[in-house]
């Protein structure tokens, strides 16, 4: 046991059998509420309440997940908006990162036919350029198809 006594390594090594010892004769407690649980020996709540509060805490934290992961995503879009006011900029890495970008969250890669790829965040792409700057694209085909859906109809007017 490096870095301890030998009285303490014995000690260490006892405390790792008594606390493994314990665990196994201990009684199992409710996931929940932590009360001992009585009965079966695979139950893992003392009621059904337990369990459903449990559970619904579960899903509300995949939720938060999702939650967390979606706002990030548009908070990247708003960088690159901001940074991307025509349908071109260039900026840095470093100014990126200040502005709290996540480079690893995006919606889309698209790579060219020239081999460049663009990664994108909904309507906005950028591409590694030379030297930690990045070209910031807006992809206005999509506002195109919807305003064009928009006016469909009134065609003509
Ligand atoms: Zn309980």
């Amino acid at each position: 046991m490096e870095g301890l006594s030998t009285k303490e390594g014995i000690d260490y090594i006892a405390w790792i059998y008594t606390s493994e010892t314990k665990n196994e004769t201990l009684m199992k407690n409710c996931l929940e509420c932590d009360k001992p649980l009585m009965g079966r020996v695979d139950k893992k709540f003392c009621s059904d309440m337990c369990r459903n509060s449990y559970n619904n805490r579960l899903n509300s934290d995949s939720h938060n997940l999702i939650r967390n992961i979606n706002n990030q995503l548009r908070r990247n879009r708003r960088i690159l908006e901001e940074l991307c006011p025509e349908e071109k900029a260039r900026t840095s890495k470093s100014f990126l990162i200040t502005k709290g970008f996540d480079f690893n969250l995006l919606t889309s890669v698209r790579p060219t036919q020239k081999g460049s790829i663009y990664h994108f965040v909904y309507d906005y792409g950028y591409l590694e350029l030379e030297n930690d700057f990045y070209l910031i694209v807006k992809d206005n085909r999509l506002e195109k198809q919807l305003s064009g859906s928009k006016d469909y109809g009134k065609a003509d007017s």
